[in-house]
């Protein structure tokens, strides 16, 4: 009885490898393989662009600083800029002085008022 069972089951096992074996389907996809690759080379100049990061080092040789933005640099410049006039917190325990204070008079107006100092 047990004899009859196993041949079946061999048979079943070698008859799977023989349905993959077909060939005209894996034909097509073959053409659509060359497809998508060029939208895979329109997209790498921008890979390139972003891998070779940029940097604006401040000019002062005692700073050191750099930045990824032209616009980051020029802001961060006038903190060195002697004629840059920054208005200086004058309460004594506020940071907001020298290169953090302000560009502005009312703006350190409005933040001597928002402290109460
Ligand atoms: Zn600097
Ligand atoms: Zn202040």
């Amino acid at each position: 009885m047990l004899a009859p069972d196993a041949t079946d089951l061999g048979y079943l096992a070698v008859s799977q490898p023989v349905a993959g074996g077909h060939g005209p389907t894996t034909a097509p996809d073959l053409t659509a393989g060359p497809a998508p690759s060029p939208t895979a080379t329109a997209s790498t100049p921008a890979v390139t662009t972003s891998s070779t990061p940029v940097r604006h080092a401040c000019s002062k040789k005692n700073c050191g600083k750099s930045f990824g933005r032209p616009a980051d640099l020029r802001r961060h410049m006038r903190q060195h800029d002697p004629h840059a006039t920054l208005y200086s917190c004058p309460f004594e325990y506020c940071n907001r002085k020298g290169a953090r204070g302000f560009s502005r008079r009312d703006k350190l107006t409005e933040h001597r008022r928002a402290l109460g100092h």
